[in-house]
């Protein structure tokens, strides 16, 4: 769906209410019904990765050493295995850091794995994969997506997590794709016939500010989206421990602030962030469309 400029900048000027107002979006009688779940199951191809994100806990296992031993990679065979004996699920995401060993063909292999599980979307790696290997393997990012697609990919993912601001980027992930190789991989997917993912990520630190430009930035590609994850910084699972989570407040913010600017597109969060049934409600009551569940996961 198309959304014109002046449309745009009435549902972003509404927008800046909701993360800017000193009244958290909360309301005092809150609908009581749960959230419809997606199940999902995680093949991660490997959790070695050069990029060093600080916020990343796949950074976080690799050694900085070059001749230490690369991180392994998930067997083709234990992911067949694992995709015919393991529960149903409605999405298998998948994942990887990244490495300098295996082809953009491995990548591939592992799509069609996957797809032997018919009723399940396949949603495949993110832009800083494609980026990676494009530069790697010495061709476009387009080529890589036609070789995935007739593998059976359904969609891109949204990445480890994405803030799209590029003096941010600078200072936590200065070796990831720039936003705007980011938003232009995602268009080619699109034109490839994909949809994808977006993500928002956000912590105590992220402004308001930052969160509107995020939103700003995806108007882009926000015809070809298929939904937009909230993604809360877990500190627990990074080397950047002593930065603090996001709070709920600033989680409700912005979710109201996504759904006044892309109403219509659904938005997800990770079970992980829920964790009690009176955030669940809070959440819901702020637009939240439903929630992310991990059925089940490989790895190598
Ligand atoms: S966020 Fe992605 S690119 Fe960055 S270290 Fe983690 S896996 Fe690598």
């Amino acid at each position: 769906m198309m959304i014109d400029a002046d449309h745009q900048a009435a549902l972003r000027h509404e927008a800046e209410h909701w993360l800017f107002d000193s009244e958290p979006p909360v309301s005092l009688y809150p609908r009581q019904e749960g959230l419809p779940r997606i199940r999902v199951a995680k093949v991660i191809a490997t959790r070695g990765c050069w990029a060093q994100c600080t916020f990343c806990n796949f950074s976080y296992l690799v050694k900085r050493n070059r001749r230490s031993a690369p991180a392994p990679v998930i067997d083709i065979a234990q992911v067949r295995h694992a995709v015919r004996e393991r529960a149903p699920v409605d999405v298998i995401k998948l994942v990887t850091g990244l490495s300098f060993g295996e082809p953009s063909m491995y990548f591939t292999q592992l799509i069609a794995s996957v797809r032997e599980r018919r009723d399940a979307r396949v949603q495949a790696f993110s832009a800083v994969e494609l980026d990676h290997l494009s530069r790697r393997e010495n061709c476009s990012a387009r080529q890589i997506l036609v070789q995935w697609r007739q593998a059976g990919m359904d969609q891109l993912g949204p990445g480890g997590s994405e803030l799209l601001i590029d003096e941010v980027r600078q200072r936590v992930s200065p070796y990831r794709l720039s936003t705007e190789r980011f938003l232009e991989i995602h268009k080619v997917a699109h034109q490839s016939g994909l949809t994808s993912v977006a993500g928002l990520l956000i912590d105590r630190q992220t402004k308001p500010e930052h969160i509107l430009e995020h939103l700003d930035r995806l108007s882009t590609i926000a015809s070809g989206l298929d939904a937009i994850e909230l993604q809360c910084f877990e500190p627990e699972k990074s080397p950047l421990s002593i930065v603090p989570g996001a709070r709920l407040d600033q989680i409700l913010r912005a979710l109201k602030a996504i759904k006044t600017m892309y109403p219509h597109l659904p938005v997800r969060l990770n079970q992980r962030t829920i964790f009690s049934i009176d955030r669940e409600v809070l959440l819901a009551e702020a637009g939240l469309d439903s929630v992310l569940q991990t059925v089940w996961e490989v790895e190598p």
